[in-house]
């Protein structure tokens, strides 16, 4: 790891985790406002593998999700696409990523962990809520539709001791669901994610879209 060679500064690290299924704005504007507000160094991506709570519904292959993750961070210097979990076994744990990044890293490398708020206020039922508190730091960006003050009612009635950082964003009241749903309905994605992933999944025919209908809707 690059992060961290000069002993004498602290590094700050933002982890920005998710399915991913697709990537959109909305991940990416977050992401990017986090980088700017907290003074980030580098903010990696990182499409959970088996998400916990995703474990009944078909989830896009790891390999595909991360193909679209790599496709819409490549033209940012401080985005960084990562393999971490999808390369795991099992089930994704944030409380095992982050105990084995924190093994990777050096002590002068802090972890900032990017939600939205809907994320952060679940959080503290996560596996493990106590170890993610004890590692990282959290950030929780506004998402329209969700309730950031639910959060933070959320966290305070834990007793866990979370330092959170609340976050505003630009707002973008999309989902990669509704994305699907577009797609799906032979609808653009235009404006919603950057053109690489809109050629990627309709190149894979990832979520019902065909390639015939490329060009015509994308
Ligand atoms: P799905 O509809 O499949 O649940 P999603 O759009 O919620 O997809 P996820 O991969 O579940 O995307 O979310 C990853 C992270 O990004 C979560 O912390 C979530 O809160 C955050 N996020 C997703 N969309 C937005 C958005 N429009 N604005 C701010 N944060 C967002
Ligand atoms: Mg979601």
């Amino acid at each position: 790891p690059v992060l961290g060679r000069d002993e004498g500064r602290t590094y700050r690290l933002g982890i920005m985790g998710g399915t991913f299924d697709p990537i959109h704005y909305g991940h990416l504007v977050a992401a990017e406002q986090a980088f700017d507000d907290l003074k980030l160094d580098l903010v990696v991506f990182m499409p959970a593998g088996r998400p916990a709570f995703k474990l009944d519904s078909g989830v896009t292959s790891g390999e595909d999700r991360f193909a679209m993750t790599l496709l819409a961070t490549a033209d940012n210097p401080h985005f960084v696409a990562s393999r971490f979990e999808i390369d795991r076994e099992g089930v994704t744990y944030t409380a095992d990523t982050l105990r084995l990044l924190r093994g990777l890293y050096p002590d002068n490398v802090e972890f900032y962990f990017i939600t939205g708020a809907d994320a952060i206020t679940e959080i503290v039922s996560w596996r493990d809520a106590d170890d993610i508190a004890r590692l990282a730091h959290l950030v929780g960006a506004t998402r329209p539709g969700y309730d950031l003050d639910r959060a933070w009612d959320a966290i305070a009635a834990s007793g866990l001791d979370f330092d959170v950082t609340y976050l505003s964003v630009p707002a973008l009241a999309i989902s990669s669901s509704y994305l699907r749903e577009r797609v799906e309905a032979g609808q653009s994605l235009r404006y919603l994610t950057p053109d690489p992933v809109t050629g990627y999944l309709h190149k894979h025919g990832l979520y019902g879209a065909s390639r015939s209908r490329y060009g015509q809707t994308r």
